[in-house]
C-alpha cells in the first residue's frame, strides 16, 4: 500500500506552508488547522520536501 500523510492536528500552529506548496494534498479544515484531504494528489516527493520536511512543528508524518 501507498504512504499516505496524515497531519497531527493538536500541533499544527495553522502557518500554511503545507496548504501553499502542496496544494493537491494539504487544505485547511474547517478547525482552522491543516489535513491531508488527498493522500494521492501529490507525489511523495512533493509531500516530503513541500509540506513534511517544511513543516516548523513537523506535525506531518507518514503512515504506511
Ligand atoms: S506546515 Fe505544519 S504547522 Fe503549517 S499548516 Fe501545515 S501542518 Fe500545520
Amino acid at each position: 500500500m501507498a504512504k499516505a500523510a496524515w497531519v497531527n492536528q493538536d500541533e499544527c500552529i495553522s502557518c500554511g506552508l503545507c496548504v501553499e506548496n502542496v496544494p493537491g494534498a494539504f487544505r485547511f479544515a474547517d478547525n482552522g488547522k491543516a489535513e491531508c484531504f488527498d493522500p494521492a494528489g501529490a507525489s511523495e516527493d512533493e509531500i516530503q520536501s513541500g509540506a513534511i520536511d517544511v513543516c516548523p512543528v513537523q506535525c506531518i508524518h507518514w503512515k504506511e
